[in-house]
């Protein structure tokens, strides 16, 4: 009986030292949410993603009639968190500060100013950079920050940083076929079937299909007479609905491919930047050749 005891009681204390272990270890008991870290955790999730940080960015705009406000926000978040699954990095919060101007006529939408979407970034990386995050990640969900992402990383050249901001460029080609093979329509790029069968896998309860006939996805072709040039009014004149494409037909097998691929693809990021310094040692580099030009080798 005693033996039992003392075995019952072995049983209870190695669990117990187990489960302390398992808090201990940075890989089981460390969120990846920055949020959710407590300042003491921080500086262990800082060593544990080699100062690696996700800023995963979205925007609140229409999706169509069917999508709600904040769809690039839950995908580009939902993209962040299986990559950090796979590898750990921290994860920024809601990041919602981007350029949507061409939204402005539908309701929800918040569109802050150039300056203020310059100046929300550029000190958020700063911040982070104090904080010993010298490896940021921007994950874009929205269309219509592109340009202003890639101009942001091209910016970094203009003044020495101690620290670099890599947008996250994912490549579909792997999974194209599939993608063709699973679709029922043909045509989008805005709440259409890709996009609504991804926020569909995440949160079904989201998605209201029914509603989305409602309105057209279809271009309207009302500059295609203009010859060889580039307007901010192109996606109005084509979208007034902001809405591209055909969101009815709702797949969840097509929206866990395109999150699937995309996460796998961005956790090939976060291991390179943990592992690799080329992207700094060049950038500093440049910064030397930057500041005496005339000494530079030609
Ligand atoms: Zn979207």
């Amino acid at each position: 009986m005693k033996s039992i005891r003392i075995l019952f009681t072995a049983a209870l204390l190695s669990a117990a030292l187990l489960s302390l272990h398992a808090q201990e270890s940075p890989r089981e008991g460390l969120s990846y949410h920055y949020g959710e870290l407590t300042a003491p955790e921080f500086i262990k999730a800082v060593e544990l993603s080699r100062g690696t940080c996700i800023i995963p960015a979205g925007i609140l705009e229409k999706h169509g009639p069917h999508l709600p406000l904040a769809t690039d926000l839950f995908l580009a978040r939902e993209t962040a968190s299986r990559a950090a699954q796979l590898e750990y990095v921290l994860v920024f919060p809601q990041y919602y500060f981007g350029q949507i101007f061409e939204a402005r006529h539908q309701p929800g939408t918040i569109a802050y100013s150039p300056e203020l979407i310059w100046k929300i970034l550029e000190e958020t990386c700063e911040e982070l950079s104090r904080n010993g995050i010298k490896k940021i990640i921007i994950v874009n969900g929205h269309g219509g920050n592109t340009n202003f992402f890639s101009y942001f990383c091209q910016s970094q050249l203009a003044a020495r940083k101690d620290y670099v901001v890599v947008l996250f460029s994912p490549d579909s080609r792997e999974i194209d076929a599939q993608v063709k093979e699973l679709r029922v329509t043909n045509y989008g790029g805005h709440a259409d079937e890709e996009e609504t069968s991804a926020i569909y896998a995440l949160r079904p309860d989201l998605v209201h299909a029914g509603e989305a006939s409602t309105q057209s996805g279809k271009p309207q072709e009302r500059l295609d007479n203009l010859p060889n040039g580039y307007t901010g009014i192109w996606w109005y004149a084509d979208y007034p609905n902001h809405y591209a494409g055909d969101g009815s037909s709702p797949q969840k097998a097509l929206g866990e491919l395109i999150l699937d691929n995309e996460s796998k693809q961005l956790a090939e990021l976060i291991r390179y930047l943990k592992e690799d310094h080329t992207i700094s040692t060049l950038q500093n580099r440049f910064y030397d050749s930057s500041e005496h030009p005339l000494d530079t080798e030609q």
